[in-house]
């Protein structure tokens, strides 16, 4: 909305009306909205308030649940839901990058997430989509974002061979010195960053940045007025970040008593991200992930459940993050199935979880006792949904019951049949799934091998188009040399 124009009132009428705040939900309330924020909540709201005149938006929502909008605390919009770290790092330019993300952005809000933060993507997208969905120039959440992740040649995202390097296309810049990471950190808050995005351990079995070079980052971010969060698996690593000051942290994965302890007793929010995790190891198999990834894991989210128990025990403040934007959790599939997932793996009620989508993962807006929760002063993004998702936390993930959509205060139009289209990927050049040996048609291990290929019949065909569409690009452009 502009300063120019009057703001409106929206009137959202006799929902059960779940605040997030923690108070039981309530049939027969109401919320009043007034510009772009909540103005009064309850059994007993007073339209009287409303100046004669003044345009008035009302909402039915009889039978339906209203509830703030879910913020997904860890969704990379510059992945474009590739298949390969290649595709992420390498295969796609800036330019398409950009405006798939920009696309993309349109379906992650048509889910039911009002607000997204970004812990890390190529180039600057982030900074851009954020200022575009900001200004209205397109359609989207409201967001927040980290650069490239900074990270060492020990951690997360320096995969290839030093012979590479980390291209310029990398989600992650690499920093093997304390001047190196300074410098980084000064030109990405220089570049509009909200966040600085850390990449430890790939797996969380060593640390790759010192306790030293964490607080010297945290600090230099925090002088600069930016957040700091770190993708962390392991025990050791949860521990530094927590005594760096890190605000929040993503994964979690293996904790001690002692760690899980530390973060209770300074709040530091937690941010599982087990989608990513439980979508390959139940559904992975449909879409050809490898037997090792979904074995490997499958291994991980039995660890990870112990300890999200008992971070859960000890008072853990938990937020919803997705780690959204790979092909096996696509933008605005399934963002919703973490509040699940939190419940299943970490032990939290419905309540909790949708607190933790919510009114917990406001923070990484920098929102926080701003948005997230149906109270007054509140801001006003708020969903209808058809179903209870406190009976059947399930409800959130069928799009067809996200009723709807409003956005500071106003109710969000979707383009359903558009936003329905699915594009080609762009990846490393495959051959093929599996090797074609001699054997493995005449030889006698012809019926496991027969097996091993019918398990991954999405992928084959995908391969076999990749070589398909890279032979005809070639043509194309031999064709106008
Ligand atoms: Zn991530």
């Amino acid at each position: 909305m502009t300063a120019s124009q009057a703001a409106g009132w929206l009137l959202v009428k006799n929902g059960y009306v779940l605040d997030a705040t923690g108070s039981p939900a309530r049939g027969d309330s109401s919320v009043l909205v007034h510009g772009n924020r909540i103005h009064s909540v309850g059994v007993d709201v007073d339209v009287q308030v409303i100046p004669r005149g003044d345009p008035v938006t009302v909402i039915e929502a009889d039978g339906k649940t209203v509830m703030p909008g879910l913020i997904d605390a860890h969704c990379h919009m510059t992945y474009g839901e590739s298949r390969t770290e290649e595709e992420i790092d390498l295969y796609t330019s800036a330019e398409l990058r950009t405006l798939k993300a920009a696309f993309n952005a349109q379906k992650v809000l048509r889910a039911g997430v009002t607000g997204i933060s970004q812990p890390g993507g190529s180039y600057y997208i982030g900074v851009g989509l954020r200022e575009a969905i900001a200004d209205g120039i397109i359609q989207g959440p409201r967001m927040t974002t980290a650069g490239r992740y900074i990270t060492t040649s020990n951690g997360l995202t320096d995969w290839y061979p030093d012979s590479v390097g980390v291209p310029a296309g990398s989600i992650g810049i690499l920093a093997n010195t304390l001047p190196e990471m300074i410098n980084e950190v000064r030109h990405q808050v220089k570049n509009g960053v909200d966040l600085i995005k850390l990449a430890d351990s790939p797996f969380g079995d060593y640390q790759a940045f010192t306790a030293d070079e964490l607080k010297a980052i945290t600090e230099l971010a925090h002088q600069l007025g930016k957040r700091v969060t770190i993708h962390a698996r392991g025990s050791a690593e949860v521990g530094a970040a927590n005594s760096a000051g890190i605000d929040w942290i993503m994964h979690g994965n293996v904790m001690s008593d002692e760690v899980i302890a530390g973060l209770a007793e300074r709040g530091t929010p937690l941010i599982p991200t087990l989608l990513l995790l439980a979508n390959i190891v139940d559904w992975g198999r449909l879409v050809g992930a490898p037997v090792e990834l979904r074995d490997g894991m499958a291994r991980a989210l039995d660890k990870t459940a112990d300890s999200l128990h008992r971070a859960h025990a000890a008072g853990v403040t938990f937020a919803m993050g997705t780690d959204s934007g790979f092909s096996v959790n696509p933008y605005g599939e399934w963002h919703a199935r973490e509040l699940e997932l939190l419940m299943t793996y970490a032990g939290l009620t419905a309540m909790e979880a949708i607190q933790a989508g919510t009114r917990n993962a406001a923070v990484t807006l920098n929102l926080e006792g701003q948005i997230g929760t149906l109270e007054p002063g509140a801001i006003a993004d708020i969903l209808v949904v058809d179903g209870d998702p406190l009976e059947d936390i399930r409800v959130l993930q069928d799009k067809k019951r996200i009723h709807t959509v409003i956005q500071d205060g106003n109710p969000v139009v979707f383009d359903d049949e558009a936003l329905a289209r699915r594009w080609p990927h762009h990846r490393a050049q495959t051959y093929s799934a599996e090797d074609l040996t001699y054997d493995l048609i005449h030889g006698d291990a012809v019926p496991d091998g027969q097996r091993a290929l019918a398990e991954t019949p999405g992928l084959q065909r995908d391969e076999a188009m990749d070589i398909v569409r890279t032979v005809q690009v070639r043509e194309r452009v031999g064709d106008n040399a």
